[in-house]
């Protein structure tokens, strides 16, 4: 079993075990929509330079007219000066790591912030909240350890929507996080017990592999 796990190998669990098997275990991957992907990846990088204090007006510069725009709203909403930018983190969760990084950490008046910029359409729904739980739990296990903070609710997460200029604040639910924390658990336990053949077809219409995944072929 592989004992470190990151958010997408998770909510890909959570939807379809086969899927994580040709991902996670037999390690296929197909072609990603790149545009999409190049005009996340580059702001991700141009915000992050931008934060460690970096010249980002040669970069800036070859944004094109829709990556102007994200930055812009992006430059607008910025709250200041995180505590850190691109933070990775490795916590423990029972007998098992979770990995990943956040694109920034704010922490002001005791409260720990973890921002997210989102360059495309987006919705808070059950995968989403699944992510959210999950930072929010390892910023909470990182900066309770540091006495930073006291408390789960100290902890919050904002999506900010840089397509329309606007932020989505998730503050910490005990009932969502325990229903987090139970889905988490299940998933681990079918992945433990590589129960990949315990599929269901409701993902299947929408996942890249259904060209060749013989469960959705048959
Ligand atoms: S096509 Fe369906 S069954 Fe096959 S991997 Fe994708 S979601 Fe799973």
């Amino acid at each position: 079993m592989n004992e470190i796990y990151t958010i997408n190998m998770l909510q890909t669990a959570s939807k379809c075990l086969k899927k994580y098997d040709l991902l996670y275990n037999k390690k296929i991957r197909l072609p990603d929509n790149a545009n999409f992907a190049k005009t996340g990846s580059r702001l991700h990088s141009l915000i992050n330079y931008y934060f460690k204090g970096q010249n980002v007006d040669k970069l800036a510069g070859i944004l094109d007219e829709n990556e102007r725009v994200l930055w812009n709203n992006f430059k607008n909403m910025v709250p200041g000066m995180p505590l850190a930018s691109e933070y990775p983190f490795f916590v423990r969760f029972g007998d098992v790591w979770l990995t990943g990084r956040m694109d920034a950490v704010f922490f002001n008046d005791g409260k720990i912030t973890i921002a997210d910029w989102k360059t495309g359409n987006f919705r808070h729904g059950r995968e989403e909240s699944f992510q959210t739980m999950f930072y929010q739990y390892a910023a909470y296990v990182i900066f309770l350890k540091k006495a930073m903070i006291y408390d789960f609710s100290d902890v919050s997460m904002v999506y900010f929507l840089l397509k329309d200029g606007t932020q989505l604040k998730i503050d910490y639910d005990e009932a969502a996080f325990s229903d987090f924390e139970n889905s988490f658990k299940i998933i681990l336990e079918k992945i433990k017990n590589g129960s990949y053949n315990n599929i269901s077809h409701i993902h299947c219409e929408a996942c890249e592999f259904k060209n060749l995944c013989k469960d959705y072929l048959l």
